[in-house]
This record gives structure tokens, sequence and C-alpha cells, in this order.
């Protein structure tokens, strides 16, 4: 199983957690490439522009497109010092540098029309500055390579300067080698990130239902009381039982028992609205749910609605004392501030309203009532 999601393409959001991780991992390589690019920009204005500049239009155009080159390479260095800037690094990167590239590419035409009659060492330089880039995927390098390359092509041919030709084979082979380094990296990252998904995956839910285990219910806890904070909504923390799950077993065997939880579990996780909605499988055959609602008459509509489509699910249960099909209680109690009681007094509540449905006869809610 393990090995088949790794082998699997990660889902678009996946792709974006993991071009993210790669720039808020690699931020300060990032500014080291970007600063020195900058620099080394200012440095070559300084030397080479003043001596070719003669207040025609292709000077304005030349110190216009070395400006914007500056303007891209810095915007990647402002975006790394920026709180949260590393997040957007990657689309930052990609487009700042596509400024970068289509800027050179102008520097070196009006560069020609002024006089220079080379542009090697810059072209160079350039292409190790693209692929020195520790976020960029080897896609986006070879995109803005072979813009930079085909620009360049058709700036020589507009020139006249055939003897740029091979210089143009140069670059694109040492791109196409270090693309295939490029390549061979990203595919050992993605496939680290994406063993660590599955296993983190592994870590947070129960195995059996799907549901998260009650390790990371600790953990999500605090989460859901943040985001119930955040939304003005209320929260509803329930416990489903299964009733005479114990008779099931003994009558159908532990097999069918574990396909009945699967179910309930299903039935349970249908009803997540939110993100933060939870399905906890705290134990045995009993689930803890919080889910973030309006009001009580939310909540309570909510909890018949789970009891009914458990019912609705029609699993025969020759064993149970409240029907012919398995069946559910719930016990629930709602909390308007989030924050009032903890998690342990909340299942507390609810584990006495649950008792209160169990004892009141089973397939059944019962809500207890919170002070707040
Ligand atoms: P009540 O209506 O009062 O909840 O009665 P009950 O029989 O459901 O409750 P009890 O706590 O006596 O029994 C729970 C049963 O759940 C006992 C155990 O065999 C079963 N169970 C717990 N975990 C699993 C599981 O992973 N798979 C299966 N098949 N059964 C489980
Ligand atoms: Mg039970
Ligand atoms: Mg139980």
């Amino acid at each position: 199983m393990i090995e088949h999601t790794i082998s699997a393409a990660l889902s678009p959001q996946d792709e974006l957690r993991f071009q993210q991780e790669l720039s808020v991992r690699n931020v300060r390589q990032i500014r080291l490439i970007s600063t020195a690019a900058f620099v080394i920009g200012l440095a070559f204005a300084g030397l080479e522009v003043p001596s070719v500049l003669d207040g025609s239009w292709q000077s304005a155009l030349l110190l216009i497109a070395w400006a914007a080159m500056q303007v891209g390479m810095g915007t990647i260095v402002f975006m790394t010092w920026r709180p949260g800037g590393a997040l957007l690094l990657g689309s930052t990167v990609f487009w700042a540098n596509m400024l970068v590239v289509v800027a050179f590419v102008l520097i070196c035409y009006t560069g020609f029309a002024l006089g220079w009659r080379r542009a090697t060492e810059e072209l160079l330089l350039l292409v190790f500055y693209l692929h020195a880039f520790p976020n960029m995927t080897t896609r986006r390098k070879v995109v803005l390579s072979s813009v930079m390359s085909t620009a360049f092509l058709i700036v020589l041919y507009l020139s006249d300067a055939r003897w740029g030709l091979q210089i143009v084979l140069i670059v694109v082979f040492i791109n196409i080698a270090v693309a295939a380094l490029s390549m061979s990296l990203e595919s050992s990252l993605r496939d680290a990130f994406k063993r660590r998904m599955v296993l983190e995956e592994l870590a947070l839910t129960d195995k059996l239902t799907g549901a998260l285990n009650r390790h990371s219910f600790m953990d999500l806890f605090e989460q859901v009381q943040n985001a119930a904070a955040r939304s003005g909504l209320s929260m509803g923390v329930l416990i489903a039982d299964i009733d005479d799950f114990k008779a099931y077993n003994d009558s159908l065997g532990h097999l069918a028992g574990d396909e009945a939880l699967t179910e309930v579990a299903h039935v349970l996780r249908a009803a997540q609205r939110h993100d933060s909605d939870l399905v906890v499988r705290f134990g045995g055959e009993e689930f803890v749910c919080v889910f973030l609602r309006q009001d009580l008459t939310e909540l309570q509509v909510l909890c018949q609605g789970l009891v009914d489509n458990v019912r609705a699910c029609k699993i025969p249960h020759p064993a149970s004392k409240t029907g012919p099909f398995l069946t559910i209680s719930i016990g629930a109690c709602l909390q308007g501030n989030p924050k009032a009681l903890d998690r342990r007094s909340l299942m507390t509540l609810a584990d006495r309203a649950l008792y209160k449905a169990k004892s009141d006869g089973r397939d059944r809610v019962f809500i207890a009532q919170s002070e707040d």
C-alpha cells in the first residue's frame, strides 16, 4: 500500500505543500543566490553600461531592461525577508526569474546595437543562477532556460551576430545536463516527501475505519478549539457507541464486527462539513466526534441524523435489543465558548449523556446541558 501511494502522483494541494516545503527549507540559500546575483548585476551595470550610453533610444532601453533585471532579483531577496514570504517563494522565484531572463535578453539586444560583441560569460552565469534555485522544479527551470535560449537566438538573428550560435549550443547542452541532475534530485525529494506523508497519515489514523486515532485527537483538539473561536461557531462534542456490539460479535463473528465498525465510521465521517470537524475512533466500538455547528438545534438534528443513518444502513443484528438492525447511541454536549471547558470536562459531559442515552433504551441521542 505504501509503495503504491509513493508511486502515485501528488494531488495539486500536496504538490503545493511539497513546493512550499522546499522554499521554506531552503530560504537561506535562495536569499544567498538572489542577493549575490543582485550585487553582481549592479557591479556589471557599473562596469559595462556607462561606457556604451550614447543618449540613443537603445541606451534608454538598456537602462530600463537592466533596472527590470535588478527588480526581478531584488523581489526574490525581498520575499525571503518578509514574514511568511517563504511560502510564496515558489511562484515568486519563477515569475521574478522570468522577468530576469526577458530583461537579460533585452539587455543583450540593446547592448549588441550599442557595440557589444559578446555575452558569453553573462549567459553562462545566468544558466547557473537559474539552476541554483533549490525550490524551483526542473520543469520550471527548463521553461525558463528554453525561453532564454530561444529569445537569445532571435536576438542573435536580429543583430546579425552569427558568432553567438556556438554559445547557444553550449548553453543548451549545459541546461540538459544540469536538468538531468536536478530531475533525479527532485524525484528523490518528492519520494521522501510522499513517504513522510504516508507515515504521517498512518500515525494519525485508525487503519480499520480510516477515522483519526485517539492519539491524534489529543493533538488536534486544540486546533479545533481555535477554529471554533475564529469561526464563531459552537463546538459539539459527541460520543457515539454501537449498541449491543459484544452480542453482534458473538453472533456473527469478529470479521463481520469489523465491517460494521467501518460502516458506522463511514456514516459519521459523511457528516463532516468543516476542515476542522473530527471523527475519532476512541477505542473499541466508540467514536468521539467534534463538529462545529451553529446552535443546539443544529446539533440535535445532526446527532439524530447520525443515529437514523446508521439504522438506515440495515446491517442485520440478530442479537440486538433495539430491533433487527445494528444501531448506535450518542451522548453529546455543546459549548458556545470553545475555551470554557477543557477536553476532559467536555468528554465527561458527553460520556454522561451517552450513559443516559443507553439507559433510556439505546438507538437514541441525549444531549447534556452545559452551563455556558
Ligand atoms: P452497549 O450497547 O452497552 O454499548 O453494549 P456493547 O456490547 O456494545 O458494549 P461492550 O462494551 O460490552 O462491548 C464492546 C464490544 O466491542 C466488545 C468487543 O468485542 C467489541 N470490539 C471492540 N473493538 C473491536 C474491534 O476492533 N472489532 C470488533 N469486531 N469488535 C470490537
Ligand atoms: Mg457498545
Ligand atoms: Mg463501548
